[in-house]
């Protein structure tokens, strides 16, 4: 039996056994056993540039081995790995050297509350607090924000394929038109302060406003910072929690450590997960102002709050990667090359395209047309690159590259999408003549 007839039996042996719930596996069929920085291996020795970088989970890229040999001598020493919310030297390095190696240095000020690991955990804490700080149920969130899909977290998020899958009535959420939505020229953070201030537009006072700087799954949309500085007025004004969901964006993935930072906003509570411990490891937590930590003691629990391996990780990257401006002025650098050849990319095809983003979070919009971003998604997997898709109609191409990409590769993978952008041109003009 020939190696690749052996590795599809495999996935088919896997297939008929898993959930028809999963995804990924789907778009990129084969089995992955081994990975390194930006590059994914099958079991079969194919070698795959990573553009999805676990959906922003592995901003410091796979295995990233100076991370990894502070988790290996912290195994090897037999310290505290699961100790439920037990304090631990583990936890109190993390939050010092997190407090100052990021939040002194950007004078801010918060407590840590350690979550459940997931992201939506996360979220359904953020909520809990701002309903219990303020006495109200309402919560504002935007057209096409994502915010995870547990059910407080799904009220909140915009897509209907989400919404229905949770088969329930999601309520307590009051959706607004994100910066942007209602065409250029029209304030969306007015028409929200307008419908706020209303006494009869029906919408009842909010506990909380809760946006994402850029809206990853929704299309790497991008909040101009005005606005978003007017939203955390409107926030002040009314006396609701200003909450930012920085699962994805955060972590230094535009560039800064937090989205908001060139926003220069001081949110009531920030949400972290995905790349918080550096390693793809799960972790998540809320960074909430002293003021409105008013949990009464384990209101809000789980088993797996701040688990120790997880904190030493994301402690090791922080120590490796933020202690100098260096890693983010390269983030910075990367982001510009990323986006001039994706502009050049989409120049040669006469500007159809829209490319929008910050930082490393790049989106390429093929509008009105996305099976060419499915054409060209399925063609760069054949030719050896892993990228995504978003946006409401899956018709956004999803450039995430670990930030600590080489530009070699990061040029490689780009010739890749350019290659595949232009076979699924042609073949989406061979359809129409
Ligand atoms: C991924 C994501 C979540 C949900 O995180 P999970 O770990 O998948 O529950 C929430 N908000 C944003 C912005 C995300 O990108």
């Amino acid at each position: 039996m020939t190696e690749s007839v052996r590795s599809s039996r495999n996935l088919h042996a896997l297939n008929a056994m898993e959930s028809n719930v999963r995804l990924y596996s789907r778009a990129f069929p084969a089995l992955f056993s081994h990975a390194r920085g930006s590059f994914l291996l099958t079991e079969t020795g194919d070698r795959f540039i990573d553009f999805l970088s676990g959906a922003g989970a592995l901003n410091y890229g796979h295995n990233n081995h100076q991370i990894k040999a502070a988790m290996t001598a912290y195994l090897a020493s037999d310290a505290v790995v699961h100790g439920l919310d037990m304090a631990t030297p583990a936890k109190l390095a993390f939050m010092e050297t997190f407090s100052s190696v990021i939040l002194r240095e950007r004078r801010l000020s918060y407590r840590f509350q350690f979550t459940g690991p997931t992201g939506a955990n996360a979220v359904e804490a953020a909520l809990k607090l701002a309903r219990k700080v303020t006495g109200r149920h309402n919560i504002i969130s935007f057209t096409r924000g994502y915010h995870g899909l547990s059910l407080g977290a799904a009220a909140a998020t915009g897509n209907q394929f989400y919404r229905k899958a949770s088969q329930v009535a999601l309520s307590g959420v009051t959706f607004m038109p994100f910066d942007g939505y209602l065409g250029e020229g029209i304030d969306a953070a007015e028409y929200l302060r307008n419908a706020l201030r209303d006494p009869s537009s029906g919408i009842d006072a909010p506990a909380a406003i809760l946006l994402e700087t850029i809206q990853g799954e929704g299309g790497i949309n991008v909040a101009r910072e005005p606005w978003l500085r007017s939203i955390q007025t409107i926030a002040a004004e009314i006396e609701a929690v200003f909450i930012v969901d920085d699962i994805q964006m955060g972590c230094g993935r535009t560039g800064d450590f937090f989205s908001f930072e060139s926003a220069e906003l001081s949110p009531d509570i920030v949400i972290l997960s995905k790349s918080l411990s550096g390693y793809g490891l799960p972790l998540s937590l809320l960074l909430i102002k002293d003021a409105i930590d008013i949990w009464e003691p384990g209101e809000h629990t789980g088993t797996f709050r701040g688990n120790n391996l997880a904190l030493v990780s994301a402690t090791a990257a922080l120590n490796l990667y933020w202690r100098s401006a260096a890693f983010s002025q390269s983030i910075h650098q990367m982001g510009t090359l990323m986006r001039q050849r994706l502009n050049a990319i989409s120049a040669a095809q006469g500007n159809r395209f829209t490319v929008r983003g910050r930082g490393m979070a790049l989106g390429f919009d093929c509008g009105k047309t996305p099976e060419i971003a499915a054409v060209a998604v399925r063609t760069a997997y054949n030719r050896g690159l892993i990228i995504e898709r978003c946006g409401p109609a899956d018709e956004v191409i999803k450039f995430f590259p670990s930030l600590t990409i080489d530009p070699e590769t990061l040029n490689r993978g780009l010739d890749i999408f350019e290659e595949s952008l232009a076979e699924a041109m042609s073949q989406s003009s061979a359809a129409l003549t």
